[in-house]
This record gives C-alpha cells, structure tokens and sequence, in this order.
C-alpha cells in the first residue's frame, strides 16, 4: 500500500479503548470535554438522519472536471464535497474509482488524476483504478477475442502501475453498461473475454478485487421498452451475459469478482432468486448494493415507501460475507459543469437502518475491511 494508510481512523480509535484505561485522568477529562463540545456542534437533525451503524460506502465517483479551459480539474474541491457528504450520512470511509470510460469519451480520467487529492485525507478514502485504463483498452478489442502480445503487455503494465500506486482494486470495468443519454456511452464485451481472464489473473495474484458493472442479461432479450432506456444508444436487442460471467467465476477462484449494483438493475433480470443461486455456485462472487430510483423497481431492495423487501434480508442473511454498500454517489467540484447527479444516500441510510444491526454492521464495516484489506 505504499505507505498510504486507509486505517488509521479505526487504529485511533481502537487505540483509545484499547488504551483508554491506563490514560491519565487528566488527559481522559480533555478527552471527555473534547468530546462534549464536538457533540454539541453536531446538529441533532443530521444525527436523525445518520444511519445506526456507520459504514464504509466501497463504489462512489469523484469528478474534477471544471469546464474551463484545458481541461482543467479540481480534484481537492470534489473531495472536500465528498467529506462533507461522508459526515452526514454516516460514512466513514469512502472507496473512489473512475467510472467505466470508453476510449472516444470527453474528460476521461484515472486514479493517478485524483490520488493526491485524497491521500489528503489519511484514513477516511481508499481507490480503485482501472476504468479509465483498464477499461478502455476492454472495449477496444470487445468485438474479437485475438489479443496480440501488444495488448497484453499494455493491459499487464498497466495493472501493474495502478497497483503500484496503492490500488486496494480493479474499477470500474464493465461487461454490460446501457447508455442513459446520447453522450453516455453503450459498452458491451463478453464477461469471459481474454482481457477479463487476464485481469482475474492479476487480481488474484495480488489478492484485490474486481468491481464490475453489468446488466444482467440471462438470456438474448428485447432492451425492456423504457422511455429512460431508450435515451440512448444501447441496442434493442441484448446478448445474453450469465453464463459467460460464471465461466468468468469458475477461470479463476482465487479471484475476487464484485458484481457492483445489486439493487439498482435496468433489465428486471436480477431478482433476488438469480443472485441467490449464482452466490450459491460461485465462492468467488460478492456483490455491492446500489438504490435509486432510475431501476426497475421490482429489482429494487426498497419498496416505494422506502421499506426493506423481506427477501432481500434473508438474501443477505444467507450470504452475509459477500454484501457491501456500493452508493455510486458522485461527487463533483463546485466549478463543475456537469449536471448534480441525484442522491444515493438517504435510501442506502434506510436500507442500513432497516437491515437487522449485526448484518448492517458485517455488510457496512466487516466485509470492505477483509476484502480491500483496509486498515492493514
Ligand atoms: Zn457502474
């Protein structure tokens, strides 16, 4: 990890129980009126608002892009949103990573762009790398499964290079990515595509994850007839993705695939019953919970009062170690030209304060901590 140390709010803080009784009884009284003046400034509504247990939010986007001229960026003002965010809603550390960029987009960016911008902040974010990179290169070569030696090499060294840098993950790629509007872009390469073989080779080897965005596609299918869908580019017709993505599973045990935004599914295929029996196959396989309402809403984990669906509790509580929150919230500077993207968090508090607390507290704290290893 390079010296970059995501855990040292957790170290403190198990540090003042661990050492909390031999501290001298004047330094605990500082501690106690430190404590009582930091409470009393915390608005008794974002309290309110707060989820029961904190918890670590493992997929969201920061945006630097100012529109001005030269592509100019401010990375430090998107962080300083997203701290802000973070207090309010309970988050105590943050996972950020590029989205899934196609090599023609406008303003695409990397980890390296922002990583000194976070390590600002030791403790409260960690990064993914990749889809600025990774990903291009991906839907590059989607449509034909040769990859010259070329390829390859570049795909290694640049894996090799986000590790380096203290990547706690490979992201955001994807197999299966609708376009929303005319300037978001269609992605489409099969889930066991060499490159994706590859990169499940390099993240096992380093032992960090893959997060992976798809649309679940269990057979060809009609794109569903949906005015929001049929904004933008995506074909009308989908090719089936389920099977080629368990053989993604099944190349690799050692590698750790998270199918990002269980919850948030613009197919209607990702029922519960199909996480259920793909969890139930593949060892390897974890998932991170998105919720908005740009879905179909019979794949939502929410009901439109904002109640948690009994069956997406027993889906959890039967695999309890392979859930994590995943907001996809985006962050952007306040110079930023791009439209405010909706909230994600107030129903992801919800989801949290409804889920029985032990299973908030493994989905929420445990689970990002074992497998982005953070705090190590
Ligand atoms: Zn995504």
């Amino acid at each position: 990890m390079d010296g970059y140390d995501v855990g040292s709010v957790h170290q403190f803080h198990e540090h003042i129980i661990i050492k909390g009784y031999a501290m001298r009884a004047k330094h605990m009284m500082f501690f106690l009126l430190s404590l009582f003046l930091a409470l009393s400034f915390i608005p008794v509504g974002s309290m309110a608002e707060a989820p029961q247990v904190g918890y670590i939010d493992v997929h969201s986007h920061i945006f630097g892009i100012t529109g001005g001229r030269g592509g100019s960026t401010d990375y430090p003002g998107a962080v300083k949103k997203a701290l802000s965010q973070m207090d309010k809603a309970g988050i105590s550390i943050m996972l950020v990573m590029p989205p899934p960029f196609t090599g023609g987009q406008r303003g695409v960016f990397e980890a390296y762009d922002f990583v000194s911008a976070i390590r600002e902040y030791s403790g409260r974010f960690a990064f993914l790398g990749g889809g600025g990179t990774l990903n291009v290169i991906i839907q590059n070569v989607a449509q034909s499964r040769e990859i010259s030696p070329e390829v390859r090499t570049r795909f290694e060294e640049q894996s090799e290079r986000l590790v380096t840098l203290g990547a706690s993950g490979f992201g955001e790629v994807t197999a299966e990515h609708f376009s929303l509007s005319s300037s978001h872009p269609y992605e489409s390469t099969p889930p066991d595509h060499p490159l994706f073989f590859l990169l499940a080779d390099i993240a096992a080897r380093h032992d960090i994850p893959i997060d992976l965005h798809m649309e679940a596609v269990p057979q060809d299918m009609q794109l569903p007839d949906d005015r929001r869908l049929k904004q933008g580019n995506t074909p009308a017709r989908l090719k089936a993705n389920i099977a080629a993505f368990e053989r993604l599973l099944a190349y690799n045990r050692k590698a750790k695939i998270i199918w990002a935004h269980a919850g948030w599914c613009n197919t209607g295929q990702r029922t519960v019953k199909l996480m259920d029996e793909m969890l139930g196959r593949n060892p390897n396989l974890y998932m991170t919970v998105k919720i908005g309402k740009d879905s179909m809403e019979e794949t939502r984990p929410l009901t439109s009062e904002m109640k948690i669906k009994g069956e997406w509790i027993d889906l959890v509580r039967k695999y309890p170690d392979r859930f994590m929150i995943g907001s996809d919230q985006f962050y952007l500077t306040p110079m930023s030209p791009l439209r405010q993207p909706p909230g994600r968090l107030e129903s992801i508090t919800a989801f949290m304060a409804q889920l029985p607390q032990d299973l908030a507290y493994k989905i929420g704290n445990e689970n990002p901590k074992r497998i982005f290893k953070l705090g190590k």
